[in-house]
């Protein structure tokens, strides 16, 4: 027998009512801060990954699913959605638009990662992004739209983790920094980190080795290396916040996965944090487009895990909303009245109510016990008597499980007066 992939998930009928109602909440957060849907492709050019998210980092080595595809050009399955949503703004030359262009998806990505709980290879991302504006007002409507659908969703205890990484004035410095210490403590480092010590510093702060960590503890933090205008920038960001009561709190670990953050990062963490917990990270990246060949436009985005949303709804316990049962289930007596029923259920659709019925040769009994199930609301009988009367027996099946018989010409208007027993 086959299997899904590993590292991906089938998502069942039975789970399905998590994904409805947090699709349904993202959507429902970004329509109200006018935020428009886009949708980019699965896979892109490898080039748009490989520059933005940085040469050096976890997802360009060892993540991404790379491949030629028959005319000989490198693609890559999505890995994270910020750097398309900035290609396409590129491409489709958005900049013309009203400033800033605020955007969100619901996509798919892809990382060739080790699975585990909260950590697959194929998950999914509530994304939005914010494009050409450089307003600290902007991050914080954006980390604001990040909070507030976490906590609409229904999860508690949550924190907003910030902080800065400062720009191309001051960033420098502090890598200069960094790598001095990270030098200084190089025996201690593993080697993957010795080799990030000098190529990409910034990826030693995220390392899960237990020494790493113990040497990042002492690391030079990038919010003491600040620039006046990033520092201004990150103070300015954190008053907004403050303003809506969100209190975020000072991380100097916080450096994400990316190359292309500038300023601003965040994370939403739930109470217990742990490695794969993060229920969604974000931040600006005002050099992202001259990474992809266009004008200086400054960018501010988050991207929240669904699937780890959905783990942390599970844990707190949050009751989502069951997946809508049918209205009616149509039971009948005779095979013979099968082209007659059909058509009912057609009839009854084609008026907006949703519709079961059994299928094959089954007892009348037997399709009253799917009736049962199915958590529709009401059964509409239809035997031998009824057919030749041309009348149907509504029953309730919820509440007193009453029942009356009603002129099956009137059953639409019925029911489409939301009527059944009474
Ligand atoms: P990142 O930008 O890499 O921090 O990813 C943003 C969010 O996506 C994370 O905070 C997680 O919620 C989620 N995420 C990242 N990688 C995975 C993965 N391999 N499996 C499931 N969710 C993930």
């Amino acid at each position: 027998m086959y299997q899904a992939p590993r590292g991906t998930q089938d998502v069942l009928p039975e789970a399905s009512s998590y994904w409805a109602y947090v699709e349904q909440e993202a959507r429902g957060q970004a329509l109200l801060g006018n935020y428009a849907e886009i949708r980019t492709p699965t896979f892109e050019a490898t080039a748009v990954f490989q520059r933005t998210v940085g040469e050096g980092t976890d997802i360009v080595e060892k993540e991404m699913y790379t491949f030629l595809d028959k005319g000989g050009d490198s693609m890559t399955l999505r890995p994270e959605g910020t750097a398309a949503v900035v290609r396409a703004y590129l491409q489709h030359g958005m900049k013309q638009r009203p400033q800033p262009v605020k955007l969100y998806s619901l996509i798919s990505t892809y990382r060739y990662d080790r699975p585990q709980k909260g950590r697959y290879r194929q998950f999914h991302q509530f994304n939005v992004e914010a494009i050409g504006e450089d307003d600290p007002m902007l991050d914080a409507e954006v980390a604001a739209l990040h909070w507030r659908f976490c906590t609409a969703l229904g999860l508690s205890g949550l924190s907003l983790q910030v902080n800065s990484m400062g720009d191309p004035v001051c960033r420098p410095r502090y890598l200069d920094g960094l790598r001095a210490y990270l030098r200084a403590h190089a025996a201690e480092l593993c080697d993957d980190c010795r080799r990030r010590t000098e190529a990409n510093p910034l990826r030693v702060l995220d390392c899960k080795n237990p020494p790493c960590q113990l040497v990042v503890q002492g690391a030079p933090r990038s919010a003491d290396f600040l620039c006046a205008p990033c520092r201004a920038h990150f103070e300015q960001w954190q008053r907004y916040l403050r303003v809506v009561g969100i209190e975020p709190v000072l991380n100097a670990r916080l450096v994400r996965g990316m190359d292309y953050y500038t300023r601003s990062v965040w994370e939403v963490w739930p109470p217990v944090h742990g490695s794969q917990s993060a229920l969604g990270g974000g931040g600006r990246y005002d050099g992202l487009a001259e990474q992809l060949g266009g004008p200086p436009t400054p960018g501010v985005g988050f991207a929240a895990g669904i699937e780890r949303l959905i783990l942390a709804l599970q844990e707190q316990r949050v009751a989502v909303p069951p997946a809508p049962a049918p209205r009616v289930f149509l039971a009948y007596q005779r095979v013979e009245d099968k082209e007659h029923i059909f058509h009912l259920a057609e009839t009854l659709r084609a008026g907006g109510v949703s519709v079961d019925l059994a299928f094959g040769e089954r007892k009348l009994g037997k399709q009253l016990a799917a009736a049962d199930r199915s958590g529709a609301q009401l059964a509409l009988i239809l035997g031998e008597r009824e057919i030749a009367a041309g009348t149907v027996t509504v029953k309730e099946l919820r509440d007193g499980r009453e029942q009356r018989t009603v002129p099956e010409a009137e059953l639409a208007d019925l029911l489409a007066a939301g009527g059944g027993v009474r």
